[in-house]
């Protein structure tokens, strides 16, 4: 019979082979496509054959030496995967996860730790505490935003279930007896068209309904929400007897990198009684920039800020950043204690069980991976790293500029570049843009993404990757140049 774990002297020999083999991995990432050329099912398929991990969908009976699984990892799950980490990757928002990151990630897992309440381990609740702390100092959100100050942060799993738990403690403080009786079907949230999903996933796993989410207008010729649309709505649903719960202003929005005003909003929300979430999930982290801190501007008048470090901030996924202004407003509306979970430091009050501050009871020791890249990096090394992709994308979008049959479709915003191709007359060509985009993709060379934006078609690029460089953007914009000739040499269209 085996044993049921590595001995300590096969782990040490297997763990130097395996993080050869990431080291390896990521070394030899720029020589191979971002995005895979494989289609649904070939993967499962080419899992499942005779001789293969699972054959006919079975799983192994017989135990296997360890070494075994890199050769499975490397034929059939890397030619399999979407290459995040690439450094020609600007699709979406970057997921980074640093090599740095994953030493920090591996000592988390080393102490398989428990970090649901104070008492289950100690240093998981309080080397957070500190850490978020020193974060929210860093990002200048202000000191009511650290335990010190009355407020605290925490580490959520993502910035969707960040924004679940401040609309639940929205509710909480809001709707009075939530907690026993649930809604009732008056709440309303207030958002944007470009407000994350995520939110409209939230009001329908509170509860809410989809009919609680009010769209408020933008600023006209804009992405941003407009402030005085956010007081005419609030105004006209609390005259049709509605109670207003949760704004949720957007620093970054994830189509063009939109920036709600967030100073102008707070005011507005406050009249209400509603509760101010900033969900800046990918931007957020240029605040530890004193020069691009005026994208976070107002926060300080937010009563919830979330900010992603598994996006721009080198962490690997998860580690959603939320900090609130008032400590006692998670637990009050999350926490359940049965019998089991009752201990004496929970009872002292001097203590923070990080459990009442997520929907989850078990929680990982996240702080430790990003604790990891601080310690190496620095608060200089973090800055030097979000102004060098700032700085690339400012020269993309200045090539962008410079270019005859491309134009910025929306300003860019920190590492966050939109354009789309235009015809001979000026006016946006979805087609040829569409192509581009296709052909950069299939190229394996780069990956892209796109959004649409007043109904036209919209190529993104999000600069942002722990391993891009200028460089790197420099090649897609040869390679955007190069695809939008060939698409235009073999289309019918006039060309500009
Ligand atoms: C990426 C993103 C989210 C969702 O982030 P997760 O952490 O993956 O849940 C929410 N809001 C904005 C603005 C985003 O860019």
């Amino acid at each position: 019979m085996p044993e049921p774990d590595l001995t300590t002297e096969e782990f040490r020999r297997l763990g130097h082979a395996y993080v050869d083999w990431v080291a390896d991995h990521r070394a030899g990432l720029p020589g191979l496509p971002v995005v895979p050329p494989v289609g649904p099912g070939e993967v499962a398929t080419a899992l499942s054959q005779p001789g293969a991990a699972f054959p006919d969908g079975r799983l192994p009976e017989a135990p296997q030496p360890l070494d075994t699984l890199l050769d499975a990892v490397d034929r059939v799950v890397v030619p399999g995967s979407t290459l995040w980490q690439h450094p020609a990757f600007f699709g979406y928002f970057p997921a980074n996860s640093s090599l740095t990151s994953l030493l920090g990630d591996l000592l988390s897992g080393a102490l398989g730790a428990q970090g649901m309440l104070w008492s289950t381990s100690p240093a998981a609740t309080e080397a957070e505490q500190v850490l978020l702390d020193g974060f929210a100092r860093a990002l200048g959100l202000g000191e009511a935003f650290t335990f010190s100050g009355g407020g605290g942060g925490v580490i959520q799993d993502s910035a969707s279930s960040a924004a679940l738990v401040a609309l639940l403690a929205a509710l909480h403080r809001v709707r009075p007896g939530w907690r026993e009786t649930g809604v009732d079907g008056r709440e309303r949230v207030y958002v944007t068209a470009e407000t994350h999903s995520s939110l409209a996933k939230a009001v329908r796993v509170a509860g809410l309904g989809a009919r609680a989410l009010r769209v408020v207008d933008p600023v006209p010729g804009t992405q941003a929400m407009s402030a005085a649309a956010l007081a005419g709505a609030m105004a006209a649903d609390v005259a049709a007897g509605l109670a207003p719960v949760l704004v949720c202003a957007t620093v970054g929005t994830t189509g063009t990198g939109a920036v709600d005003p967030v100073r102008d909003i707070a005011p507005v929300a406050a009249a209400h009684g509603a509760w101010l979430h900033v969900d800046a999930a990918w931007a957020g982290v240029a605040g530890l920039c004193p020069e691009l801190r005026h994208v976070i501007d107002g926060v300080g008048l937010a009563d919830s800020f979330c900010t992603d470090a598994h996006k721009w901030l080198f962490t690997a996924f998860d580690a959603s950043l939320l900090w609130v202004r008032d400590a006692a407003a998670l637990p009050a509306a999350l926490s359940v204690t049965p019998e089991y979970l009752r201990n004496a430091a929970s009872e002292s009050g001097a203590v923070v069980d990080y459990r009442d501050w997520q929907v989850p009871l078990g929680r990982r020791f996240r702080a430790l991976k990003l604790w990891a890249v601080v310690h190496a990096l620095g608060l200089e090394g973090l800055r030097a790293h979000l102004r060098g992709h700032v700085a690339a994308a400012v020269a993309l979008a200045g090539r962008v500029r410079a270019e005859p049959g491309v134009v910025l479709a929306a300003p860019p915003t920190l590492g966050l570049v939109c354009l789309r191709y235009v015809g001979a007359d000026g006016g946006p060509d979805d087609a040829v843009t569409r192509a581009v985009l296709e052909r950069v993709n299939s190229s394996g060379a780069a990956f892209v993404t796109h959004t649409v934006l007043d109904g036209r078609y919209v190529i993104r690029v999000a600069v942002g990757g722990v391993a891009t460089e200028a460089t790197h953007v420099e090649a897609l914009w040869e390679r955007l140049c190069a695809e939008a000739g060939t698409v235009r040499a073999t289309s019918t269209l006039p060309r500009p």
